[in-house]
């Protein structure tokens, strides 16, 4: 369909018929009901397409996936109980014990430990490349035993821009598929697969979601990715199932291959579904995303400014700014603007970004991002605090980073509660 993403974001998903509801009802059951062994058996064996057990599909997730399978132009898409869980399935759909894979070292904190840490203890490997490096750099990483190459579109809590069309070189030239995150940039200001990107995650707890209400993760295949190509590297979609009688993903499933082994496998045995009640709340929270993620950027342009010109600030980093490293990413991959994220750091020690937080009113402090409320955090102290000072400077996360998300109030009362923290300090 040729709308476009405002229209999407109301018409897409769920598509009610005759005298069905208007809104995307919740299907708030477990079980689907059948008269026959026959045609449940058959659901069993990927036979038949039908539900029959919400652990594995259910209308109003699929409603809501298929919705944001169209917003990021992809042919498949799952939604998953967190993006934590998104991530996980999406790498771990293509590697098992013994494989590497590649991501940015710029990335969420939750995804490095995820990948540094726990998927380390299952046998997978992960190297951290620098996401500046070239080509050529880059391609040293790669081993016989590389599955993926990961990284964000935008990084959080770094907000750099990822070059996308570079990483997509860089991944098909050794033969993997490219998984981005897309969440901070949401398919409104960019949809990686048009830069070559095979694969989309999303956190929906943040922007999609955007109220705060639901925890929530989706992966999206854009269905690009060949795996009869690379046989050999990626046997779990190109040789039989056996916990399936044998089938064979690649061949049967086609551009559909990597979103239904994933449901079949990973969220069979795993099980983090996302509840279909957090899915209803999702879908209404995209119905108004594109107005939201418009005044989210025009907000944070104005504050990153701000700043920017304030003289208790020792550095901006929003790649919307024209001094900033990454704008010529950004005008090239967001040309409609980032996100409402921006980062900066404060003159002084450590006890004056402290007193100049709590001094703050209509801005909070919580442990979150990408919603309506403005808030603000200290990853050293808070989120990345896990890590230790070499690899808080490795994953580009300064001592004295602040990372602000700035909201939808109107941006005068934001600038005005900044003003009087700063008047105190
Ligand atoms: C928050 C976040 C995640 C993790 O998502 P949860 O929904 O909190 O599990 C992953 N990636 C990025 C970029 C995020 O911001």
């Amino acid at each position: 369909m040729s709308n476009k993403i405002e229209t999407k974001c109301i018409v897409e998903g769920w598509k009610p018929g005759n005298g069905d509801p208007r809104q995307l009802p919740i299907y708030q059951s477990t079980t689907f009901n059948y008269e026959n062994s026959e045609a449940m058996g058959k659901l069993f064996d990927l036979e038949a397409e039908g539900y029959f057990y919400t652990r594995l599909q259910n209308p109003t997730n699929d409603a809501v996936a298929a919705k944001i399978c169209s917003l990021e132009g992809g042919v498949a898409a799952m939604l998953t109980s967190s993006g934590q869980a998104a991530n996980f399935y999406a790498i771990f759909n293509i590697c098992e014990a013994g494989d590497h894979f590649i991501a940015s070292t710029s990335i969420y904190g939750g995804s490095y430990n995820l990948f540094n840490v726990t998927m380390r203890k299952m046998g997978i490997e992960c190297t951290f490349v620098d996401q500046n490096l070239s080509e050529e750099e880059l391609g040293k990483y790669f081993k016989s035993n590389t599955k993926a190459l990961f990284g964000e579109t935008i990084t959080n809590p770094t907000v750099k821009i990822l070059d996308l069309e570079k990483f997509a070189r860089v991944a098909h030239k050794h033969g993997v598929p490219l998984i981005v995150d897309n969440t901070f940039a949401t398919p409104v200001n960019c949809r990686p697969f048009e830069w070559g990107v095979d694969i989309v995650t999303h956190s929906t707890t943040k922007y999609m979601d955007g109220h705060g209400v639901g925890v929530g993760g989706c992966i999206v295949d854009s269905g690009n990715f060949n795996w009869l190509e690379h046989k050999e590297r990626f046997p779990g979609l190109t040789t039989p199932d056996e916990s399936y009688h044998g089938i064979i993903y690649a061949e049967k499933f086609g551009k559909g291959a990597y979103i239904t082994k994933a449901t079949a496998q990973l969220m069979r045995d795993f099980g983090s579904i996302q509840s279909p009640q957090n899915a209803f709340y999702l879908n209404i929270g995209l119905e108004t995303l594109p107005l939201r993620v418009e005044r989210h950027c025009s907000n944070a342009l104005k504050i990153a400014g701000y700043l920017e010109n304030n003289e208790n600030v020792a550095w901006v980093n929003y790649p919307e700014l024209s001094s900033n490293i990454d704008y010529k990413l950004a005008l090239k991959y967001l040309p409609n603007g980032s996100c409402g994220v921006v980062s900066f750091g404060l003159k002084g020690d450590k006890e004056r970004s402290i007193k100049f937080m709590d001094s703050l009113n209509l801005v909070s402090i919580a442990t979150h991002v990408a919603d309506s409320r403005t808030c603000l955090l200290h990853p050293a102290s808070h989120t990345h605090r896990q890590l230790s000072e070499q690899q808080l400077l490795e994953a580009g996360v300064a001592p004295d980073l602040i990372r602000l998300s700035v909201g939808i109030e109107n941006v005068n009362d934001l600038i005005a509660d900044l003003d009087q923290a700063f008047k105190g300090l």
